[in-house]
């Protein structure tokens, strides 16, 4: 009988202690589950506070956190009290009074007894007239990030299962709070980053490895005439700026992958940008084998620079015109004494002679310094559909003298369909005069000079072969810069200029230029021109 009944008891107790065990987790599950409600702090900091001290039946209660900065805890929340310990937070150094105990303990500071001689840190709190406390850290990430504290008004209101329940309630608190700040920090990061692209006076636009637009700033909006509302999620190929920025970007971000590129490109209502298209890395823990995660083009409107470049071209045009006006009065002079001393004796013809190529180079060099001069600025860049079929074959014909001087063959190499592409035919023609001078000027006699065009993706290539000198591999790379002359050219006439004009060309229509060469086997100059709406 006795052991039935002690049975029983124990059976009772047994239950009690199940069913307190519940209690207890369902305390915390209801916390957990209010708390993981929002990512806003102080919403957080309301909601965990309120669900603490309904599950633990406290009168009050507060939620201070730990600023490591100023090594202080601030209150962030608080519920039941009197006074407004919030506004401005209430601020206490982490060695100090009972939240001090906690951090320094690592554990629950209980006192459920407070009779008003306590030494506080806050000797205000007295006026709160609590007569139990309990305070537990909170933890997150493994370090103490604050402190949950109740309160009663009753002495020994807190007992040994509340402050289970408290200590567990503690550490999931403390991680909602966590996860809200680090949110929080995230945002305000993102917020600041946000306002820096969008007040920067270049146009910024990312996309991603795709090409597919995902962020896009006011100045760029502003630049292109179109609403990043539409062209966001948009892919570039697909979007309604310029088609030939868009064209050019297209064309930087399909070629060479991996490297920047800076571009200028000349619009049709005088408006000139220069577009700087980088790729993208993003440190990431998994590899997604992409050769970049996106791109950042960078673009800044040149156009307000056009006032200050045509001064400047103005500048050097008039002075190159004040001088041509001399030099020509010079050479026809220095002509008309040659005639003159042709029948006289040698050495006064040979000094003409020499006077007269002076001036002559002289006036190739104005010719040329104003030439890079005026293509370069950047405005002076006139696009309309160009036939550079047509093109070619009348230089071709123009040059038929020269070449029959120096007994060259021309031939061309031009398809049917090549495509007519929107170019500035003054330039174009330009750059295509030049490789074509350049190769009767070195090319010995009996060669042979083609010229030949052909599409390629969004690239329009010309290119001018011969089979003179070739060039030394070491001096290939520095041909296009200027007034650079490959050393035992200097017998032939030239300014070392051509080059860098029909570099300056290509740039000016989203190409480039290149050479292949080998010494005793000819050479191959090609400039190539992007086509606006190629496909
Ligand atoms: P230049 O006025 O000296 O011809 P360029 O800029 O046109 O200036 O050319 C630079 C140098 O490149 C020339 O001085 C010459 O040495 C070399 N070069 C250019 N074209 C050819 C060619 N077709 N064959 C061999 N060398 C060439």
């Amino acid at each position: 009988m006795q052991d039935i009944e002690s049975l029983l008891y124990q059976n009772r107790l047994l239950t009690e202690e199940v069913k307190r065990r519940i209690d207890q987790l369902a305390a915390i599950n209801t916390v957990a589950t209010s708390v993981s409600q929002s990512l806003d702090l102080n919403r957080t900091l309301k909601t965990a506070l309120q669900a603490v001290l309904n599950v633990v039946g406290a009168d009050a209660g507060g939620i201070s956190l730990i600023d490591y900065e100023a090594q202080e805890v601030v209150l962030r929340a608080q519920h039941g009290w009197e006074h407004d310990f919030t506004n401005p937070p209430m601020r206490v150094a982490v060695s100090s009074g009972m939240s001090g105990r906690v951090i320094a303990s690592d554990n629950v500071v209980l006192d459920n007894n407070l009779d008003g001689s306590e030494e506080l840190a806050v000797p205000r709190f007295h006026d709160e007239h609590f007569r139990a406390i309990a305070m537990a850290p909170m933890h997150a990430r493994g370090k103490i990030i604050g402190i949950l504290s109740i309160m009663s008004k009753k002495t020994e209101a807190f007992d040994d299962e509340i402050i289970t329940v408290l200590k567990a309630i503690a550490d999931t608190v403390g991680v909602a709070l966590d996860n809200a700040r680090l949110y929080e920090n995230s945002v305000e990061h993102e917020q600041r980053l946000d306002a820096i692209l969008q007040s920067t006076a270049d146009g910024i636009i990312a996309t991603d490895h795709n090409g597919r637009i995902h962020l896009i700033n006011h100045a760029a909006e502003s630049m292109f005439d179109v609403s990043a509302r539409k062209l966001i999620g948009m892919p570039l190929r697909e979007s309604p700026i310029h088609p030939r920025v868009r064209d050019s970007l297209l064309f930087a971000l399909s070629s060479d992958k991996g490297s920047s590129k800076a571009i200028k490109v000349s619009l049709d209502n005088d408006q000139v940008v220069a577009l700087s298209v980088s790729p993208v890395y993003v440190e990431s823990q998994v590899d997604h084998g992409k050769q970049t995660d996106g791109w950042v083009i960078v673009t800044q409107d040149l156009t307000y620079m056009r006032e200050e470049e045509m001064a400047r071209t103005e500048f050097i045009r008039a002075a190159a015109h004040d001088m041509r006006n001399p030099l020509g009065v010079t050479i026809s002079s220095l002509n008309m004494l040659r005639d003159i001393v042709k029948d006289v004796a040698d050495p006064a013809n040979e000094v003409v002679g020499l006077a007269l190529n002076g001036v002559n180079r002289l006036q190739d060099l104005i010719n040329d310094v104003l030439n890079l001069e005026q293509i370069e600025s950047g405005y002076d860049v006139n696009l309309s559909e160009v036939d550079i079929k047509d093109m070619i074959r009348e230089i071709g014909a123009e040059v038929r003298p020269l070449l029959q001087e120096r007994s060259l063959t021309f031939t061309t190499e031009l398809p049917d369909d090549l495509p007519i592409p929107q170019v500035d035919r003054k330039w174009v023609r330009r750059a295509i005069v030049n490789y074509v001078d350049n190769a009767i000027k070195y090319t010995q006699s009996g060669g042979t000079i083609t010229v030949r065009a052909f599409p390629n993706d969004m690239l329009l290539h010309i290119e001018v072969v011969d089979n003179g000198p070739g060039i030394p591999k070491e001096a290939q790379s520095r041909l296009f810069e200027r007034f650079y002359r490959v050393t035992g050219s200097e017998k032939i006439r030239g300014t070392g200029l051509g080059l860098a004009i029909v570099k300056s060309v290509a740039e000016a229509h989203g190409g480039g230029v290149y050479v292949r060469s080998q010494k005793g086997k000819g050479s191959t100059f090609g400039i190539t021109l992007l086509m606006a709406g190629a496909p």
